[in-house]
Protein backbone atom coordinates (compact mmCIF):
# COMPACT_ATOMS: atom_id res chain seq x y z
CA UNK A 1 0.00 0.00 0.00
CA UNK A 2 0.97 3.28 -0.28
CA UNK A 3 0.92 4.57 3.52
CA UNK A 4 -0.86 7.50 2.83
CA UNK A 5 -0.77 8.34 6.66
CA UNK A 6 3.28 9.00 6.41
CA UNK A 7 2.91 10.96 3.14
CA UNK A 8 3.71 14.37 5.06
CA UNK A 9 6.62 16.58 3.33
CA UNK A 10 6.14 18.28 -0.14
CA UNK A 11 8.93 16.48 -2.15
CA UNK A 12 7.51 12.85 -1.27
CA UNK A 13 4.10 13.60 -1.96
CA UNK A 14 4.96 15.28 -5.48
CA UNK A 15 7.55 12.25 -6.25
CA UNK A 16 4.20 10.20 -5.66
CA UNK A 17 2.08 11.91 -7.20
CA UNK A 18 4.37 11.96 -10.44
CA UNK A 19 4.29 8.19 -10.27
CA UNK A 20 0.91 8.21 -10.40
CA UNK A 21 0.30 10.25 -13.46
CA UNK A 22 3.23 8.84 -15.63
CA UNK A 23 1.61 5.22 -14.97
CA UNK A 24 -1.83 6.60 -16.24
CA UNK A 25 -1.18 9.41 -18.50
CA UNK A 26 -2.27 7.18 -21.74
CA UNK A 27 -5.69 5.66 -20.24
CA UNK A 28 -6.25 8.66 -18.31
CA UNK A 29 -9.01 10.51 -20.51
CA UNK A 30 -10.78 7.34 -21.10
CA UNK A 31 -10.46 6.27 -16.88
CA UNK A 32 -11.83 10.16 -16.04
CA UNK A 33 -14.89 9.38 -18.30
CA UNK A 34 -15.24 6.08 -16.30
CA UNK A 35 -14.59 7.36 -12.77
CA UNK A 36 -17.20 10.55 -12.68
CA UNK A 37 -19.61 8.79 -15.46
CA UNK A 38 -18.64 11.47 -18.16
CA UNK A 39 -19.20 14.25 -15.62
CA UNK A 40 -16.04 15.54 -15.72
CA UNK A 41 -16.89 17.08 -18.99
CA UNK A 42 -19.85 18.86 -17.90
CA UNK A 43 -18.14 20.41 -14.92
CA UNK A 44 -15.20 21.68 -17.60
CA UNK A 45 -18.00 23.11 -19.78
CA UNK A 46 -19.49 25.25 -16.93
CA UNK A 47 -15.92 26.09 -15.70
CA UNK A 48 -15.47 27.45 -19.21
CA UNK A 49 -18.89 28.95 -19.71
CA UNK A 50 -18.18 31.08 -16.53
CA UNK A 51 -14.93 31.56 -17.31
CA UNK A 52 -16.45 33.19 -20.74
CA UNK A 53 -13.28 33.70 -23.10
CA UNK A 54 -13.63 36.77 -25.01
CA UNK A 55 -13.49 36.39 -28.36
CA UNK A 56 -10.44 38.83 -28.92
CA UNK A 57 -6.53 38.26 -30.26
CA UNK A 58 -4.34 39.04 -27.48
CA UNK A 59 -6.25 37.65 -24.54
CA UNK A 60 -3.89 34.42 -22.45
CA UNK A 61 -4.87 32.48 -20.62
CA UNK A 62 -2.73 29.40 -18.07
CA UNK A 63 -3.94 26.17 -17.39
CA UNK A 64 -2.53 24.63 -14.36
CA UNK A 65 -2.13 20.86 -13.63
CA UNK A 66 -3.41 20.95 -17.02
CA UNK A 67 -2.79 17.25 -18.10
CA UNK A 68 -3.85 15.98 -21.19
CA UNK A 69 -4.96 19.79 -22.41
CA UNK A 70 -8.67 19.84 -22.48
CA UNK A 71 -9.61 22.72 -20.30
CA UNK A 72 -7.21 24.49 -22.66
CA UNK A 73 -8.44 22.90 -25.65
CA UNK A 74 -12.36 24.41 -24.54
CA UNK A 75 -10.87 27.35 -23.54
CA UNK A 76 -9.63 27.95 -26.98
CA UNK A 77 -12.57 26.73 -28.95
CA UNK A 78 -14.97 28.68 -26.93
CA UNK A 79 -13.41 32.01 -27.67
CA UNK A 80 -13.49 31.44 -31.25
CA UNK A 81 -10.05 30.23 -31.84
CA UNK A 82 -8.67 33.98 -30.54
CA UNK A 83 -7.32 32.48 -27.25
CA UNK A 84 -3.33 31.56 -26.18
CA UNK A 85 -3.12 29.34 -23.63
CA UNK A 86 0.29 27.99 -21.83
CA UNK A 87 -0.73 24.04 -20.38
CA UNK A 88 1.75 23.44 -17.83
CA UNK A 89 1.83 20.47 -16.18
CA UNK A 90 4.84 18.90 -13.66
CA UNK A 91 4.41 15.56 -15.97
CA UNK A 92 6.21 14.94 -19.13
CA UNK A 93 3.90 12.16 -19.90
CA UNK A 94 0.64 13.63 -19.35
CA UNK A 95 1.72 16.66 -21.40
CA UNK A 96 3.30 14.26 -24.36
CA UNK A 97 -0.27 13.05 -24.93
CA UNK A 98 -1.98 16.79 -25.13
CA UNK A 99 0.46 18.33 -27.65
CA UNK A 100 -0.11 15.51 -29.79
CA UNK A 101 -3.44 15.76 -29.83
CA UNK A 102 -3.58 19.29 -29.74
CA UNK A 103 -1.85 18.95 -33.23
CA UNK A 104 -4.00 16.45 -34.36
CA UNK A 105 -7.24 18.68 -33.62
CA UNK A 106 -4.86 21.65 -35.33
CA UNK A 107 -4.46 24.20 -32.01
CA UNK A 108 -0.88 23.97 -31.56
CA UNK A 109 -0.71 27.50 -33.27
CA UNK A 110 -3.19 28.21 -29.60
CA UNK A 111 -1.58 26.24 -27.26
CA UNK A 112 1.97 25.75 -25.96
CA UNK A 113 2.85 22.40 -23.50
CA UNK A 114 5.47 23.58 -20.45
CA UNK A 115 6.49 21.35 -18.34
CA UNK A 116 6.96 23.24 -15.10
CA UNK A 117 5.84 23.10 -10.88
CA UNK A 118 2.94 25.17 -10.27
CA UNK A 119 4.38 25.86 -6.42
CA UNK A 120 7.56 27.81 -8.77
CA UNK A 121 5.54 29.32 -11.87
CA UNK A 122 9.10 29.92 -14.32
CA UNK A 123 6.83 32.43 -15.76
CA UNK A 124 7.19 36.46 -15.43
CA UNK A 125 4.39 38.86 -12.76
CA UNK A 126 1.19 39.98 -14.55
CA UNK A 127 1.40 37.62 -17.54
CA UNK A 128 -2.00 36.07 -18.13
CA UNK A 129 -5.76 37.30 -18.19
CA UNK A 130 -7.38 33.57 -16.55
CA UNK A 131 -5.69 30.90 -14.64
CA UNK A 132 -7.06 27.63 -14.79
CA UNK A 133 -6.54 24.46 -13.09
CA UNK A 134 -8.95 21.91 -12.89
CA UNK A 135 -8.76 18.50 -10.71
CA UNK A 136 -4.70 19.69 -10.19
CA UNK A 137 -4.36 21.70 -6.87
CA UNK A 138 -5.23 19.19 -4.51
CA UNK A 139 -2.30 17.07 -5.93
CA UNK A 140 -0.20 19.79 -5.18
CA UNK A 141 1.67 19.71 -1.84
CA UNK A 142 1.95 23.54 -0.86
CA UNK A 143 -1.67 24.56 -1.93
CA UNK A 144 -0.33 28.00 -0.75
CA UNK A 145 2.60 28.69 -2.63
CA UNK A 146 0.50 27.24 -5.77
CA UNK A 147 -2.55 30.18 -4.78
CA UNK A 148 -0.12 33.24 -4.59
CA UNK A 149 1.89 32.03 -7.80
CA UNK A 150 -1.35 31.84 -9.44
CA UNK A 151 -2.19 35.74 -7.97
CA UNK A 152 1.14 36.87 -9.04
CA UNK A 153 1.28 35.97 -12.62
CA UNK A 154 -2.02 36.94 -13.83
CA UNK A 155 -2.53 40.59 -14.50
CA UNK A 156 -4.14 43.11 -12.23
CA UNK A 157 -8.33 42.56 -13.32
CA UNK A 158 -7.42 38.74 -13.85
CA UNK A 159 -9.60 35.20 -13.20
CA UNK A 160 -8.33 32.63 -11.22
CA UNK A 161 -10.88 29.61 -11.61
CA UNK A 162 -10.40 26.72 -9.40
CA UNK A 163 -12.33 22.95 -10.66
CA UNK A 164 -11.84 20.65 -7.86
CA UNK A 165 -13.42 17.64 -6.31
CA UNK A 166 -15.33 19.47 -2.72
CA UNK A 167 -17.11 18.49 0.00
CA UNK A 168 -20.89 16.74 -1.21
CA UNK A 169 -23.99 18.47 0.86
CA UNK A 170 -26.63 16.54 0.28
CA UNK A 171 -27.54 13.80 2.39
CA UNK A 172 -28.09 10.66 0.86
CA UNK A 173 -25.58 11.15 -2.06
CA UNK A 174 -22.59 11.17 0.56
CA UNK A 175 -23.07 7.64 1.26
CA UNK A 176 -23.26 7.05 -2.52
CA UNK A 177 -20.77 8.93 -2.68
CA UNK A 178 -18.34 7.43 -0.68
CA UNK A 179 -19.27 3.48 -1.76
CA UNK A 180 -18.40 4.88 -4.78
CA UNK A 181 -15.05 6.49 -4.37
CA UNK A 182 -13.88 3.95 -1.59
CA UNK A 183 -14.75 0.92 -3.20
CA UNK A 184 -15.90 1.52 -7.34
CA UNK A 185 -12.83 3.79 -8.49
CA UNK A 186 -10.25 1.60 -7.25
CA UNK A 187 -11.33 -1.27 -8.45
CA UNK A 188 -12.04 0.15 -12.54
CA UNK A 189 -8.46 1.69 -11.72
CA UNK A 190 -7.55 -1.79 -10.93
CA UNK A 191 -9.81 -3.44 -13.97
CA UNK A 192 -8.74 -0.81 -16.82
CA UNK A 193 -5.97 0.73 -16.18
CA UNK A 194 -4.00 -2.40 -14.03
CA UNK A 195 -3.43 -0.10 -11.32
CA UNK A 196 -5.16 -0.01 -8.05
CA UNK A 197 -2.79 1.50 -5.86
CA UNK A 198 -2.81 5.09 -8.19
CA UNK A 199 -6.87 5.10 -8.12
CA UNK A 200 -6.24 4.39 -4.23
CA UNK A 201 -4.10 7.45 -3.59
CA UNK A 202 -6.58 9.60 -6.06
CA UNK A 203 -9.37 8.85 -3.69
CA UNK A 204 -7.59 9.53 -0.75
CA UNK A 205 -6.16 12.68 -1.80
CA UNK A 206 -9.50 14.12 -2.65
CA UNK A 207 -10.91 13.12 1.21
CA UNK A 208 -8.06 15.10 2.10
CA UNK A 209 -8.49 18.24 0.45
CA UNK A 210 -10.41 21.40 1.84
CA UNK A 211 -14.01 22.04 1.68
CA UNK A 212 -15.80 24.70 0.13
CA UNK A 213 -15.58 27.03 2.92
CA UNK A 214 -11.83 26.40 4.03
CA UNK A 215 -10.30 26.62 0.28
CA UNK A 216 -12.32 29.73 -0.10
CA UNK A 217 -10.29 31.16 2.67
CA UNK A 218 -7.18 30.28 0.96
CA UNK A 219 -8.07 31.62 -2.04
CA UNK A 220 -8.83 35.14 -0.04
CA UNK A 221 -5.90 34.33 1.98
CA UNK A 222 -3.75 34.76 -1.46
CA UNK A 223 -4.56 38.58 -2.20
CA UNK A 224 -7.67 37.41 -4.43
CA UNK A 225 -11.05 39.21 -4.13
CA UNK A 226 -14.45 38.72 -5.12
CA UNK A 227 -13.64 34.83 -3.72
CA UNK A 228 -16.70 32.37 -4.83
CA UNK A 229 -17.84 29.17 -5.65
CA UNK A 230 -20.40 26.86 -7.53
CA UNK A 231 -21.15 23.79 -6.16
CA UNK A 232 -21.52 20.73 -9.19
CA UNK A 233 -23.32 17.42 -8.72
CA UNK A 234 -24.13 18.35 -4.64
CA UNK A 235 -20.62 19.49 -3.86
CA UNK A 236 -18.97 16.21 -5.81
CA UNK A 237 -17.15 18.72 -7.52
CA UNK A 238 -17.02 22.57 -7.03
CA UNK A 239 -15.35 25.50 -8.79
CA UNK A 240 -14.14 28.40 -6.95
CA UNK A 241 -13.49 31.88 -8.60
CA UNK A 242 -11.43 34.76 -7.44
CA UNK A 243 -10.38 38.24 -8.90
CA UNK A 244 -6.73 39.94 -9.10
CA UNK A 245 -7.62 43.56 -8.40
N1 LIG B 1 -6.42 19.33 -15.62
C1 LIG B 1 -6.51 17.98 -16.15
C2 LIG B 1 -7.94 17.51 -16.09
O1 LIG B 1 -8.77 18.22 -15.52
O2 LIG B 1 -8.26 16.46 -16.62
C3 LIG B 1 -5.57 17.01 -15.44
C4 LIG B 1 -5.85 16.77 -13.98
S1 LIG B 1 -4.91 15.46 -13.28
C5 LIG B 1 -6.07 14.75 -12.15
C6 LIG B 1 -3.78 16.26 -12.21
C7 LIG B 1 -2.56 16.81 -12.91
O3 LIG B 1 -1.81 17.59 -11.96
C8 LIG B 1 -1.59 15.77 -13.43
O4 LIG B 1 -1.41 15.93 -14.81
C9 LIG B 1 -0.30 16.02 -12.64
O5 LIG B 1 0.88 15.75 -13.34
C10 LIG B 1 -0.45 17.49 -12.32
N2 LIG B 1 0.38 17.98 -11.21
C11 LIG B 1 0.58 17.39 -10.02
N3 LIG B 1 1.40 18.12 -9.25
C12 LIG B 1 1.71 19.23 -9.96
C13 LIG B 1 2.52 20.38 -9.70
N4 LIG B 1 3.15 20.54 -8.55
N5 LIG B 1 2.61 21.33 -10.66
C14 LIG B 1 1.97 21.18 -11.84
N6 LIG B 1 1.21 20.11 -12.15
C15 LIG B 1 1.06 19.15 -11.22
Amino acid sequence: AYGFETVGGGAEKQARVNDVFHRVAERYDLMNDLMSGGLHRAWKSAMVSWLAPPRRAGWRFIDVAGGTGDVAERIVNASGGKAHGTVLDINASMLAVGAERAKKRGLDANLVFVEGNAEALDLPDSTFDAYTIAFGIRNVPRIDKALSEAFRVLKPGGRFLCLEFSEVDVPGLDRVYEEWSFRAIPRIGELVAKDRQSYEYLVESIRRFPNQANFESMIREAGFERVSHRNFTGGIAALHSGWKL
